[in-house]
């Protein structure tokens, strides 16, 4: 077998199951890739390469034994620092949980366990997922497999560059306002964000509950749906997830590769196709428009009049749930503990703990958080923010009444040069302008890529409503088969 690490997951799915090789090979290959790139990249934070041929070596028993085998049998994935994985470090990018071993899975990774994949690892990403480029982790940045000297996006950013790097053909995510649809945008990699609650936030470590979403990254769309079919679907360990069967997402990625999207009503969002994105990326955005119109999609232009007070809500309410989230470590239950020497007090040790654990876009979050949520100022920031939250919903159910599925760039900007934007935070925010009303809403959004700008990734998102993941697959797929996939230079 010449490359291993170059399959998809589809593909090395079937020659595991046909015999043609065996799920220790498929593993050891992208063992021996992480070891070939990643102190380049910096994709992952912790390789458990015995656990990984220990899952593999068993797919392989199971399949001599005769035994049925699931689609995605013997395909290895990389998990994002956010899940809990039982008895496997999970800092989330933290050093306030440096050295943590969880006694238990997430819900997420025993369904990737059970359905016989393989865990190759640990990703890098913004502490606490906050942040666009995976510069504010604790343990340094990952980089762009596109450019070495540019961001990868964040929070996931460790994620999708493993897929680019070919050190992964399947990765997890988690998408709060952009955090899988980003990376995988800036990277040229698949990466979609489930409806809420159609994937189990038990075991994820929380920042933002009402916002948080477990979700598939991939190099390619039926590779992203495939995947999303493993790990979605209810969970009753989790209040918020929803009790329906998940939605048809690798029958629509099929039929959108035919490449028909006859009768497809898709709707412009007005507000992000304008000025507020760089001129590459609305070309490659226009020329997409061309292809899916090609395809016999109609397009229409929508305005979604609030969409544009979504980035403010959105760092109203996420930091607000962030600070009440947080609270939780406190150097007693998990992780760091400082200065506890027996002369101070509890609340000294907490509080240095703190001081030492988080980083600085942490604590400015929990500031921020803590100052909306104050008694003074409830009502004027984050009441506000939750009613501004209702007018998007608002604005995306009028939208459906009219098309389909929504579609946008994914971001504004391309992957930008390390450093270049950690000196002012505001600019790190407009990253995910166009990927947040999505999380407002609660439904879903996949990123596709849809062409290059400066030989660099550009995204297009597509957005459907509630429940519907389906329709956003069939029409990154239908615009996948007419543009194909895009691959970095040679690492
Ligand atoms: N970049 C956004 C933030 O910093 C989104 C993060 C995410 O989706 N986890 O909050």
């Amino acid at each position: 077998m010449s490359d291993l690490t170059r399959l998809t997951a589809a593909e090395i799915a079937g020659l595991v199951a046909a015999g043609e090789t065996s799920a220790t090979e498929v593993t050891q290959a992208h063992l021996d890739r992480i070891a070939a790139v990643d102190d380049r990249v910096h994709a992952f934070l912790h390789v458990d390469t015995e656990g990984a041929l220990d899952a593999a070596r068993a797919v392989d028993a199971r399949r001599a034994a005769g035994e049925p085998l699931g689609p995605l049998a013997g395909v290895p994935v990389a998990v994002k620092d956010v899940l809990a994985t039982k008895g496997v470090p999970t800092t989330v990018g933290s050093k306030i949980l440096e050295g943590w071993r969880p006694p238990y899975d997430a819900t997420i990774v025993q369904r990737l366990r059970a359905a016989g994949t393989v865990m190759l690892g640990k990703t890098n990403m913004d502490e606490f997922a906050m942040g666009s480029s995976t510069e504010y982790s604790a343990y340094g940045p990952t980089r762009n497999p596109w450019d070495l000297e540019r961001i990868p996006g964040g929070s996931g950013g460790g994620s999708a560059a493993a897929l680019a790097a070919y050190e992964a053909p399947l990765a997890i995510g988690s998408d709060t306002g952009g955090s899988i649809r980003q990376p995988g945008a800036v990277t040229g990699t698949v990466g979609a964000k489930p409806t809420y609650g159609g994937t189990s936030r038990y075991g994820l470590v929380a920042f933002s509950s009402s916002l948080d979403t477990p979700g598939p990254c991939a190099r390619t769309v039926l590779d992203a749906a495939l995947l999303h079919e493993v790990m979605g679907g209810h969970d009753p360990r989790d209040s918020t997830s929803i009790p329906a069967p998940v939605p048809d997402v690798v029958a629509a990625a099929r039929l959108g590769a035919t490449g028909d999207l006859t009768g497809v009503r898709l709707g412009i969002v007005t507000e992000f196709s304008g000025e507020g994105a760089e001129p590459g990326v609305l070309a490659a955005f226009r020329e997409s428009v061309d292809a899916l119109t090609k395809m016999g999609a109609e397009i229409v232009e929508i305005s979604c009049p609030h969409f544009s007070y979504a980035l403010p809500a959105y760092y109203l309410i996420a930091p607000s749930e962030a600070s009440s989230n947080l609270a939780r470590f406190d150097g007693v239950r998990f992780g760091l503990r400082v200065g506890d020497d027996g002369e101070r007090s509890l609340e000294e040790v907490m509080s240095l703990t703190r001081e030492a654990g988080f980083g600085p876009e942490v604590k400015r979050r929990i500031m921020l958080g803590t100052y909306a949520l104050s008694s003074g100022y409830y009502d004027a920031y984050y009441g506000q923010a939750q009613k501004v939250r209702t007018l998007i919903t608002r604005d995306f159910t009028s939208a459906f009444e009219q098309v389909d599925a929504l579609i946008s760039p994914t971001t504004p900007f391309t992957a930008f040069p390390l450093g270049s934007r950690t000196a002012d935070p505001y600019q790190m925010y407009l990253a995910d302008l166009f990927t947040i009303p999505t999380n407002l809403y609660g439904g879903p959004g996949i990123s596709v890529p849809c062409g290059l700008s400066d030989g660099l990734p550009v995204g297009l998102q597509v957005m459907a409503p509630t429940l519907a993941d389906d329709r956003m697959y069939r029409v990154a797929a239908a615009l996948e088969s007419a543009l194909g996939t895009f691959t970095p230079p040679a690492l």
